[in-house]
């Protein structure tokens, strides 16, 4: 099957089930002071669940992208460095407002990944919630007996913690016991030698998580308590990418035909071959993954910028571009190429990016020309810093200057010292760290006399963002 054709199985088989679809929520939360990105499907029916509005149908199917690079999901450090984790991906989803349960929503995940999509049985794990006595959460018996029934054995059902398998809105509000579904994909000669039930949410890139349905069935009040709530509901997300890879039968998403069409093109374009070397590799996953983020925030009409979401969006481009920089020999931009191969791999799904792919192109290529010309600023600038030193091998960078190339010409630490080790030298990293926690110990102290998000530091002459405590670091965002 072709991605395009799993994700409209996907949208079939819950029409065929009663489920009304909907098109997808923009990439950037509106109306929503506590979101910045939608992250999960479920994110834009959160009025639903809270009472506060009536959904159109009480059985609703989707697919939604996701951006997870900030907040309580921030996967960004393992883009291109792991092989299942994206900054953009597709959660497809189905939703019980107050109608069905768990029995239905279990069958029919079941259902849905071995009868249409024909994954393998003896590979599929499931995890239902195991309890937590000092939490006052009760074991998942109702989930473990359905699982038992559909499985006929308990062999593959794994009890989890409150971690994986509880879901919380917030400190109040409703939650649940969630269970996940799990696949091993791994050569049988690994099966054989390891058990997969032992890999499960171990990390291992061939033993990944799919899918998770929610059940909300309690609320939590402020004293602690969990009452039972009147309406049950059912929330499910699944990783389009990640089910595209089992069901496509491969060992990264990269290598699914999601990517694979970027992927070739960064490859050609570069002149390098995937799978070859292994920092060309990240560098090509990270470019792959990075564009999509970038091209369907700014058709969701999040322009690049230096505050809130368009200042993540900005670095995440930045990012991509340094790793072309760096790894694949790009001086020029090049990520804007890649916009009309997306507009067309995404005709008819998120039609928004082929409507404006002309403008979406023209605003990455400026941005990445910019940023491009400060690269290069800074690259002039270490090698006068380097002529300075003594030039014999076992140079040092001071972490003073590595910082402010960091900090006042946008130059990453890491290209930093990559430079530097290229040229015999190496960087001061704790002096490094030092200046770093010593601008953040300066910048806490301003924000707290500011009321705003972002000011403008006078005296430098520029503007600095305030919010957002894991955006105050170049560490996460390199
Ligand atoms: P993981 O443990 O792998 O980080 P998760 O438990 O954080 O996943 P959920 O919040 O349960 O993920 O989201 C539902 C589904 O979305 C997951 O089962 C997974 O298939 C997919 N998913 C989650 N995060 C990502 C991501 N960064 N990239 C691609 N798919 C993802
Ligand atoms: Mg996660
Ligand atoms: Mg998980
Ligand atoms: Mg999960």
């Amino acid at each position: 099957m072709t991605s395009r054709e799993i994700r409209q199985a996907f949208l079939d088989f819950f029409v065929s089930k009663g489920h009304l679809i909907v098109p997808s929520a923009p990439l950037v939360a509106k109306n929503d002071p506590t979101l910045m990105f939608n992250n999960s499907g479920m994110a834009q029916f959160k009025d639903y669940f809270l009472g506060n509005g009536t959904p159109p149908s009480t059985r609703i199917a989707d697919t939604q992208k996701c951006l997870r690079v900030s907040g309580k999901h921030n996967d960004l450090e393992d883009v291109g460095f792991d092989t299942y984790h994206h900054t953009m991906f597709e959660m497809l989803g189905n939703w019980s407002f107050g109608d069905y349960f768990k029995k239905e929503a279990l069958h029919w995940s079941w259902e849905l990944l071995t009868v249409v999509y024909q994954l393998p049985k003896d590979r599929l794990y499931v995890s239902v919630f195991g309890g937590d006595e000092k939490d006052g959460v009760p074991f998942d018996q109702e989930a473990f007996d359905i699982w038992k029934e559909i499985l006929g054995s308990e062999d593959h059902i794994l009890l989890g913690n409150k971690k994986d398998n509880f879901w919380e809105m917030g400190e109040v509000g409703p939650c649940g016991p969630c269970s996940e579904i799990h696949i091993d994909l791994r050569d049988q000669a690994e099966v054989d030698r390891v058990p997969g039930k032992s890999l499960v949410n171990a990390d291992h890139p061939q033993v990944v998580e799919i899918w998770n349905n929610v059940f909300m069935q309690f609320e939590r009040k402020a004293d602690g308590s969990l009452i039972p709530l009147p309406a049950r509901h059912v929330d499910t997300g699944m990783g389009f990418e990640r089910l595209c890879m089992a069901i496509q039968k491969k060992q990264s998403n990269y290598d699914t035909d999601v990517f694979s069409g970027t992927i070739g093109f960064v490859a050609n374009a570069s002149g390098k071959k995937y799978g070859e070397e292994k920092w060309a590799d990240i560098a090509m996953r990270v470019v792959a993954d990075h564009i999509r983020a970038i091209a369907f925030a700014i058709s969701d009409g999040q322009l690049p910028s230096n505050v809130r979401a368009g200042y993540v969006i900005r670095r995440i481009l930045r990012r991509a571009v340094r790793y072309g920089y760096t790894y694949l020999g790009f001086r020029e931009p090049f990520l804007y190429s890649l916009v009309p191969l997306l507009a067309e791999q995404f005709d008819g799904v998120f039609p928004e990016l082929k409507a404006q792919q002309d403008f979406v192109a023209k605003v990455i290529q400026e941005e990445e020309a910019a940023f491009l010309r400060t690269l290069e600023k800074g690259l002039t600038l270490l090698d006068k810093i380097l002529v300075q030193q003594p030039g014999e091998a076992g140079g040092v960078i001071d972490g003073q200057t590595v910082f402010e190339l960091n900090d006042t010409f946008g130059f990453p630490v890491d290209l930093t010292a990559l430079i530097a080790r290229e040229k015999g030298f190496t960087i001061d990293e704790a002096g490094y760290q030092k200046a770093l926690a010593e601008q953040k110990e300066r910048s806490r102290k301003d924000a707290a006399t500011e009321k705003s998000d972002w000011i403008e530091l006078a005296e430098a002459g520029k503007t600095v963002f305030l919010g957002y405590d894991q955006l105050e670091s170049d560490s996460v965002i390199l």
